[in-house]
This record gives C-alpha cells, structure tokens and sequence, in this order.
C-alpha cells in the first residue's frame, strides 16, 4: 500500500481553520527552524481511508480470535472507554490540588483497595506502567526490605525455568543475581532442587502461578514455606491472573508482593492499543517501602502521602491514571460474581480447546490446564518437517492470530494457546478446525505450509533485521 507521502499532492490540503486574527507572537529566528517541514498534503477523505486500509491489515481482538498465551488477548469493554473519556478524568491537570481532585483519588484509592482484595494484598502502587516496571517495583520493596534490617547477604533471587522472560531481567535489572531452578515432569517447581537452592542469600522467589505451562502448582504451600524458612520472601508474578481470581488469591499462597497486569487480566487495551499499568501490591509489612505519593482516605477527604521509607517514585505523577479508571470500571461492572465466573469461564474455554486438539497435538502436559495450553509440534517437526512456524503462520490465513511460538523455552516447538473467557463456542469450534486442518494439510501437502501465510498483505519478514534495522524515514526519494 502506498505510504501517505507518496500519495501528497501540493496544495490539496487547503487549510480550514479562518485566518489568524489575534497579533502573532514573534519568536527570535534561533529558535525556527530553516525550512518548512515537510508534511503530506492529502485530502481528508484520503487521509481517513489510509489510516482505515492500515487498521484492516493489523489483526485485533476486535478483528479476530487472538489465542496468544500469556498475553490475555481478552475483549476490552466499551463502557471501560466511555467512563475513561468522562471529561471530570480528562480535564484534570496532575499537579492540581488533591482537594480539587477528589474523584481522581477517589478512583485510585477504589482501584487499589479491590486489587488488593482481589490479591489478598494489603497496599498498593498504581505507578508502575507494565507488568515488567511491577516486577521490579516488587524486587525493590525485597531489596529495600533486606537491607533494612541490615541484611546484606541476601543477593539471589530464584526464578524456575518456566517463568516469563521479563523475570530473570527484571531481577537482574534490581541488582540481584538470578539462580534458575528446574521444573519437575509435571511441570511444577522441582522441590528438592528448591530446597537445594535456597540459603542465607536468598533475598527471594519469583513465581508465576498458575505458570506459563497454564499447570497451578499443587506444592505452592511447601514452595513459599521453604522460601520463607530460608528467609527470603516470596514475589508473585500476577500479569496474568486470568484462571484465579475470585478464586484464590497470591496472598493465601504465600506470597509476599505481586504485580499485576491491568492490560492483561484486568481487560485494558494493550500491544498497540495504549499505554499499560502494572501495580505493584504487597503485605503490611514491606507497605512503608512503597513508592509514594499514595492516596488515603481521612474521614470522607482523600489525600496524597509518602510511604515512611519510600522508594521513591518509580513514576510521574499517578501513572497511567486513565487505566485505572478502566479497570475498576471492568471491576465493578463484573462484581463478586462476575469476577470468578470471568476467571471459570478462562479455564473452561482453555480446557474445551485443548480436548478438541488433543489426540491430534501433542500436549506438553497431559492433564487439566488452567487458562493455556501448551502444545508441542516436536513429533511433525521430526516425521513430516512441519514446524510451529509453519503452523503458526498458517493459521493466519484463517484470520486467527497465532499463539504464542517457543515459549516456554522447556517445550521444544511450543504453540502456547490462551483462548480467554470472551471468546464464543463457536469460536473456539472454528479455531479447533483451522487447527486440525493445517494437520492434515501437514501430512498432505507440507510444501504448501512452509509458505503460508498465502493471503497476508505480507509473509515471512525477516525477523531479525524487522526488529533491529526497522525502515522509520521516508528518503524522498534520495536513494
Ligand atoms: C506479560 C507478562 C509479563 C510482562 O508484562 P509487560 O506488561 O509486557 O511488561 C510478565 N510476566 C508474565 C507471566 C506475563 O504474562
């Protein structure tokens, strides 16, 4: 399609705002630029189809299913928008005062108030902005809590081999070293590697559970039991909390500190559909390490204040407020009801696809699954010369957006599948036939799907140079 530069035509954007009629403020010439820039001229009309042809060829969970594990491609609700565009949240400046903020704080203090009733937290802080910036938030109230207690020993965070890349960074990010447990044949944490890793410089653990195999791990009691007796503290990672909430809740696990992905569990639009919001939670106990400002309630006034030995901020302002407003809209439009049914329904549509596909896929782990599924490609690999490539990219002919590809990195040709709750029977019905059919198109015809996909306005780009050498200028065709 042609770039909007190539379509400019001189003069065919005919200005219509009416002519300047307030004296114009002059500005010394140091300060302007030496030549007009140079901006496409294009006509309205032709302006809104070029933005409408892009927005067709980029695949939403508006567009279609979007089974990407790990990621909660859930359906986002309108009405999260249409309270987040209320002008009262709009308007507002971030540095005017709280008391002529009211409702603002008001937002942020529900907001926190039910994650953490969600959580089984006792505070939180809105400011970080993904679910990574929680993680290390989170890693920083451990840190911030060893070392005053003077502990400096404590260095080591464990990570099992199935957790979320974001996780090895973000410790190492925090300034620890990061000590990498096995999974078990079930794909749980492997208890005596745990009890073996553990020791007086554990400063803790991070866990995802259920993890990104979609198993909960049945031993997570002895997992943060064994953590905490070696004194370390335990940090959950909640971006996706999608199969467990309303039903059971980090805090009643063991677990220290959390974060959480509004963008993902929480129904806030991401990828490129705006920005994120990952607060970080925590026990009683590590709340005076929080970054600050945090919002309080006195009588029915709501006020700013810092956390006694506050990290600082890990962010401007409040975060991004706006993400708040959609979730706790999400929040209460589903309520004590809604939210574990949400979360049964994730299970249930995960559990429905994966027997539809099983005996036909090889599943990594052959029991119930939580939210995903993983599969495994390794046998068509080897006997038919299929990979999970191949179906992936397959599966874009048939308008489904792939699953997640090589992750986790201890299933080899993993296809981590995440329907979430919003998707429809028939859906999944429709998915589990593009699934078996790119199959028997494996057996019968393997050539065809090297090339997929056959009908994407395009194909196989190269990853590498797309993400390291991305084309972002326009050359006027200065070659
Ligand atoms: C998505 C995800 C993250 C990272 O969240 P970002 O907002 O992308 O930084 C961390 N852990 C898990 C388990 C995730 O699924």
């Amino acid at each position: 399609m042609k770039l909007l530069f190539e379509r400019s035509r001189p003069g065919r954007c005919e200005s219509i705002i009416p002519p300047c009629d307030v004296e114009q403020a002059q500005f010394s010439p140091s300060l302007l630029r030496a030549a007009a820039p140079r901006l496409p001229e294009i006509a309205e009309v032709d302006l809104g189809r070029h933005y409408t042809e892009l927005a067709s060829q980029t695949h939403g969970v508006n567009k279609g299913f979007y089974p990407l594990g790990s990621c909660t491609m859930k359906y986002n609700p309108r009405v999260n928008e249409e309270m987040a565009a209320l002008p009262g949240f709009t308007d507002i400046h971030p540095l005017q005062p709280a008391e002529t903020a009211q409702g603002c704080l008001e937002v942020l203090y529900e907001t926190e108030r039910l994650l953490c009733e969600i959580t089984g937290m006792d505070g939180m802080t809105m400011q970080p902005a993904a679910g990574a910036h929680g993680e290390y938030t989170g890693l920083l109230l451990i840190r911030r809590y060893h070392l005053s207690r003077g502990d400096t020993a404590r260095t080591k965070i464990i990570v099992p081999d199935s957790a979320h890349g974001t996780n090895p960074a973000s410790a190492t990010m925090a300034g620890f070293t990061v000590v990498s447990v096995p999974s078990n044949a079930e794909g749980g944490v492997d208890i005596e590697a745990l009890r073996k890793a553990v020791g007086p410089d554990t400063a803790g653990l991070m866990l995802t559970n259920p993890n990104t195999v979609g198993l909960f791990d049945p031993a997570i009691l002895d997992i943060t039991r064994i953590v905490h007796e070696a004194g370390g503290l335990c940090y959950y990672d909640g971006a996706n909390l999608n199969a467990v909430m309303g039903h059971a809740r980090p805090g009643d696990m063991g677990f220290d500190c959390v974060h959480l992905n509004l963008h993902k569990t929480f129904s806030t639009p991401h990828g490129g559909g705006g920005p994120g919001c990952g607060p970080a939670g925590c026990k009683a106990f590590l709340e005076p390490f929080l970054p600050g400002p945090r919002v309080r309630k006195e009588e029915s006034r709501f006020t700013f204040f810092q956390p006694e030995k506050s990290m600082g901020r890990v962010r401007s302002f409040c975060g991004n407020f706006l993400v708040a407003v959609k979730a706790l809209t999400y929040i209460l439009t589903l309520g004590r009801e809604g939210i574990p049914e949400a979360s049964a329904m994730a299970v249930l549509n995960a559990n429905y696809l994966m027997k539809k596909l099983a005996g036909h896929y090889d599943m990594a782990y052959d029991t119930l699954c939580m939210h995903e599924f993983v599969m495994s490609l390794e046998k068509q690999k080897n006997e038919l010369g299929v990979s999970a490539m191949d179906v992936a990219k397959s599966l874009l002919d048939y308008g489904i957006h792939p699953p997640t590809m090589y992750f986790p990195l201890i299933v080899h040709e993993a296809l981590m599948v995440e329907p979430t709750e919003t998707e429809s029977p028939e859906t999944l019905d429709d998915a589990a036939e593009a699934f078996l059919s790119i199959l028997e198109q494996a057996r019968t015809d393997a050539a065809h799907l090297h090339g997929a996909p056959h009908h994407c306005p395009i194909g196989r780009p190269d990853e590498v140079r797309a993400a390291r050498t991305p084309v972002l200028r326009y050359d006027f065709g200065q070659k």
